[in-house]
């Protein structure tokens, strides 16, 4: 081509007058100067220029990614119930509703309507966090990192300008990452505290603690090991006896939940996972856990404890900082209706999941097996609670199982049902493809049957 390629462009104005260039609307000219500029850049490295109809498909692109929602609803077939990657827990229909009806108006946020002057925001949670854990006082902010942050950040405040920094004994067991790239003892070395590690990564004794405690000392922390489990030569003092140790010195006792459990799991036949009530009960001072893991709420790091340090917690400059939002706030109130109301089974979708019966799971899983047809079968198989709660604690269920098959990839099959709208995630395991009815919400069901058939091209 002897031309000018970068004058065999189309102009501005010609792809302007485009259909389908006109169709991203306001952005179509910023769009189009965007597409030409990376026409030239091509030319400049050396490459062929896009012609006409390339450019403008290129604007129609880019306008897709600006106007289409990047965050979206999906449908979790995965059977893990508190599934991080995939937004932790979904709400209950009161939560949802008391979330919109504070997002839609103006409220009473931080407005007392009795006194028709300021009120605190604190004060929507904390009659129910008192009433369901028997704590003294509660705060909560915008996670449990945060809550963590905040805790550590007050035990930090040193008594006299120039002094030593304070001190925090944790178990090297417990200094854990928890996913993510979060690394409990980063957080506490951003607080100011000093981490002070003992003990062995599988066993630490009460005397491991006794010893470590100085003039600095202002606490010592239990931290809930998450996702994942130390099993067989193990060691590590009750709650109870940690925090005896550190009332005799005069130390805090704080306990990092994690998930934040105020029913009894074992009911389910799960392993029992620590509930708030019995860690205060056992001694602890302050406890912090997520408002979107067990609870079963909105993001939140909900702290429960002793008046005297949540009045210092809220007094703190980074409770500003790390402060929740009036819809997390109302939607975190109103799960925890469910729980005063003793209906969390029912409403909290994380507690209907877990306490989902078997056969109605296997009677759903036969429904979409019908709908795949083939060599779909139903399978005997796990579902986990994730979210760091009860690590390799599982679920009895029934799987939908897709296996591969020579023209087939489990993998190719898994990006067919996300590529559904709205999409469905799977699992793979050994090269099958699995599809657990357990954390599908109920109402869902037609859709995992429309996006398996599209996937599989059955009909009927
Ligand atoms: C999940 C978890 C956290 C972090 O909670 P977020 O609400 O995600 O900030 C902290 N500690 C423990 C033990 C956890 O399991």
């Amino acid at each position: 081509m002897s031309e000018n390629p970068y004058r065999a462009l189309p102009s501005v104005d010609r792809l302007l007058a485009r259909d389908d260039v006109r169709a991203a609307g306001d952005a179509a000219a910023d769009l189009v100067r965007q597409a030409l500029e990376s026409a030239r850049e091509a030319i400049a490295a050396g490459r062929e220029a896009p012609n006409e109809d390339e450019i403008a498909e290129q604007v129609a692109g880019l306008a897709q990614v600006v106007l289409e929602p990047s965050l979206r609803r999906v449908i979790n077939a995965s059977g893990v119930i508190v599934h991080t990657n995939l937004g932790r827990a979904p709400l209950s229909e009161a939560a949802i509703e008391a979330m919109a009806s504070v997002a839609r108006g103006y409220s009473n946020l931080e407005f007392d309507l009795g006194e028709g002057e300021r009120g605190s925001r604190y004060a929507h949670l904390e009659p129910a966090l008192r009433q369901l854990t028997g704590a003294e006082a509660a705060i909560a902010v915008n996670n449990n990192a945060s809550a963590l942050l905040l805790v550590l950040s007050v035990l930090a405040e040193q008594r006299a300008e120039g002094d030593a920094p304070r001190e925090v004994i944790i178990s090297r067991g417990q200094a854990v990452e928890i996913g993510g790239g979060f690394r409990i003892p980063d957080v506490m070395a951003q607080s100011g505290v000093r981490l002070v590690e003992v003990g062995t990564t599988n066993r630490t004794y009460l005397r491991d603690y006794e010893r470590a405690i100085t003039p600095e000392t202002a606490a010592i922390m239990r931290v809930h090991a998450s996702n994942f489990r130390v099993v067989g030569f193990t060691e590590a003092p009750s709650l109870r006896d940690m925090g005896r140790v550190a009332h005799e010195h005069g130390l805090a006792l704080l306990d990092d939940l994690g998930s934040g459990c105020l029913l009894e799991t074992a009911q389910f036949g799960l392993a029992a996972e620590p509930t708030v009530a019995q860690s205060l009960a056992a001694g602890a001072d302050v406890c912090m856990f997520s408002g979107d893991k067990l609870l079963g709420g909105p993001q939140a790091g909900i702290i429960v404890g002793k008046r005297e340090v949540v009045e210092r917690l809220q007094r703190h400059p980074l409770a500003r900082a790390l402060r929740m939002d009036k819809a997390s706030i109302a939607g975190l109130a109103a799960t925890l209706d469910h729980y005063l109301r003793d209906e969390a089974l029912e409403r909290v979708p994380v507690w209907h999941m877990i306490s989902a019966p078997l056969d109605a799971i296997a009677r759903r899983a036969r429904r979409w097996r019908r709908a795949a047809g083939g060599d779909a079968t139903v399978i005997d198989g796990r579902s986990m609670i994730g979210g760091g709660s009860l690590p390799e604690e599982g679920l009895p269920t029934k799987l939908l199982a897709l296996p591969q098959t020579a023209g087939r990839s489990a993998q190719a099959l898994g990006r067919r049902l996300r590529e559904h709208d709205p999409p469905v995630v799977a699992r793979i395991e050994r090269d099958t493809l699995l599809l657990d009815p357990r954390t599908v919400l109920p109402g869902e069901d037609r859709i995992v049957v429309e996006a398996l058939r599209g996937a599989l091209g059955t009909k009927n």
